[in-house]
């Protein structure tokens, strides 16, 4: 399975109507996000089975999310993760958060290469939720 990692980036409007990053001038996409990584670190989405893999920390509390779009109104998909692999899945989520930030800095953040392997590993997977939207939206 090939996995794609896109990078955010601040972006300004070209006069010829292109998105560009401001700060290291790389060419952006319609969600400001890029293959190549910003001279800033900056929040990264895994594109992997067609779905965008982040992790929203609110509340001291990170999770990892998997959407279908990550501009305009996110659909949620719901994590199915076993539940004797639910400890392991959650520590690299919460490293992936220490890599970047800290678990008290709510934001979004990008899953590690070691937790995106895990999920490919493990087959866990992202499945359309019951509920429409959740609560905590980032
Ligand atoms: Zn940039």
């Amino acid at each position: 399975m090939r996995i794609e990692r896109f990078y955010h980036h601040a972006g300004t409007i070209t006069p010829e109507g292109e998105s560009v990053c401001p700060d290291c001038g790389v060419k952006l996409d319609d969600g400001l996000l890029s293959p190549n990584p910003c001279k800033y670190d900056t929040t990264s989405f895994v594109r992997y089975k067609g779905l965008w893999w982040f992790i929203n920390v609110s509340n001291c509390r990170a999770q990892l999310c998997a959407a279908e779009n990550i501009t305009g109104k996110i659909r949620y998909k719901e994590i199915v993760c076993p539940k004797d692999m639910q400890d392991t899945l959650q520590k690299l989520v919460e490293e992936s958060v220490e890599e970047h930030g800290a678990l008290n800095i709510s934001g979004l953040y990008g899953p590690s290469d070691r937790l995106i392997s895990f999920i490919e590993e493990k087959g866990i997977k992202a499945v359309t939720a019951k509920t429409p939207d959740r609560a905590n939206k980032p």
